[in-house]
């Protein structure tokens, strides 16, 4: 099967949320992709095909993890620090250091629950991290 073309159906939002479940976490389909650390949800593309979304969704996961386990717990509080002034400056500094991270441990547990779905990796091309640092630049002033 081409993960890369197939669609998300009803019966793969079933799996991914019994996946996420899991975790205790909640899955809402949406046009983007966010971890709602507070409210234990990640928000995920459906308009993504099989593969991106699957690896989107172990990625936030292992926002969560991270989190849980105490790693990153400032740039993970980001609800909470978003508009101090520290935050601002932590997050232009360790931001794209700590999506990288977070983003190599996900495929790295994806291919561990999912060896067949090839994980589709983010924050490591030179363009997404660009996409990242306009991002920083553009929500922390
Ligand atoms: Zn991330």
């Amino acid at each position: 099967m081409n993960y890369y073309e197939k669609q998300i159906t009803e019966k793969d939002k079933k799996e991914i949320r019994e996946f996420c479940n899991i975790f205790n976490l909640r899955v809402v389909f949406e046009s983007y992709n966010y971890a709602d650390i507070p409210k234990n949800k990640i928000y995920i593309n459906e308009k993504y095909p099989l593969s991106i979304a699957w690896s989107a969704i172990f990625h936030e996961l292992q926002h969560f993890i991270c989190y849980r386990e105490g790693k990153f717990l400032k740039y993970h509080n980001m609800h909470k620090n978003y508009n101090k002034s520290w935050f601002k400056k932590y997050i232009r500094r360790m931001g794209l250091k700590i999506e990288i991270y977070v983003d190599i441990k996900a495929e790295e547990l994806m291919n561990i629950y999912l060896p067949d779905i090839p994980y589709e990796q983010a924050y490591r091309t030179r363009e997404s991290q660009l996409s990242y640092k306009e991002w920083i630049k553009e929500s922390f002033q």
